[in-house]
């Protein structure tokens, strides 16, 4: 596969999933066509990971630093302190992710509030936008972004599962919308139909490597290489040119993040 200017917009790269393979997986993906990729933290480590690696490939890999809701339990103000710290390296282009994940519940629904408020308004604080993961919590997510002020901040719903009127509401509240393999997924006809409709002025693609891999390779470990399927699944499911998929998704990259 051979592809040209791609974003890929959600990705996780200094996770263990590519030790020893890492520097390869990201010439591949450069050679593929993928023009740059943003790595999103998930906890303290994985975002002081996150500068190392912007640090360790400038201009090619841009990032994101905060608490995902699984870890939300962690967040007290000393490790915010420190996520604000890093938030202003060179490079860090958003916080998050952050949000509301009540299908794993693996922090208290509490915490995960607290833990998402606090960081909008970190992100407030430091005009950045936000990576918003949210999953099987859409109500609430709604409801606290908009109690937030989320349209002052901006941001992306990342891998975007909820359905019709989540997707118009985020919309409505200036959001963009990111889809990742799923949409290549057999049973995924929903969010096809929500990616269809989706604004392509508001389209983001990502991959969330090392997770949700698109079909021809689902079932194996992500990288960033493949976010070329995603925007050909969507082009398909738009009856858009692949072209014109690649560079509306990648102009908006540009703009969210300021890259
Ligand atoms: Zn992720």
């Amino acid at each position: 596969m051979q592809w040209k200017g791609l974003i890929d917009t959600h990705v996780h790269l200094d996770f263990g999933h590519f030790d020893g393979e890492r520097e390869q997986i990201i010439e591949r993906a450069r050679n593929g066509g993928v023009e740059k990729v943003i790595n999103i933290g998930s906890n303290l480590k994985s975002s002081q990971e996150t500068v190392k690696l912007i640090r360790r490939y400038p201009d090619y890999i841009f990032g994101a630093v905060g608490v995902h809701p699984h870890n939300a339990r962690d967040l007290n103000g000393d490790m915010l302190r420190k996520i604000k710290e890093l938030a202003i390296e060179e490079g860090i282009v958003a916080l998050g992710e952050m949000g509301l994940d009540f299908h794993y519940d693996n922090s208290p629904r509490d915490d995960q509030k607290r833990a998402f408020r606090a960081q909008l308004r970190l992100a407030r604080e430091l005009e950045k936008p936000v990576v918003i993961h949210s999953r099987s919590a859409e109500g609430e997510t709604i409801t606290i972004l908009r109690e937030e002020g989320i349209r002052e901040i901006g941001g992306v719903m990342h891998c975007f599962s909820g359905n019709q009127i989540t997707a118009e509401k985020a919309l409505e509240m200036g959001l963009y919308l990111a889809f990742g393999g799923v949409i290549t997924f057999p049973k995924a006809d929903e969010l096809r139909a929500i990616a269809a409709s989706t604004p392509l002025e508001r389209l983001l693609i990502e991959t969330d490597s090392p997770y949700l891999t698109p079909v021809p390779y689902r079932g194996k470990r992500n990288e960033p290489l493949y976010v070329g399927y995603v925007a050909e699944k969507l082009a398909e499911i738009r009856a858009e040119s692949l072209e014109e998929v690649i560079e509306a998704t990648a102009d908006n990259a540009r703009r969210l993040f300021r890259i």
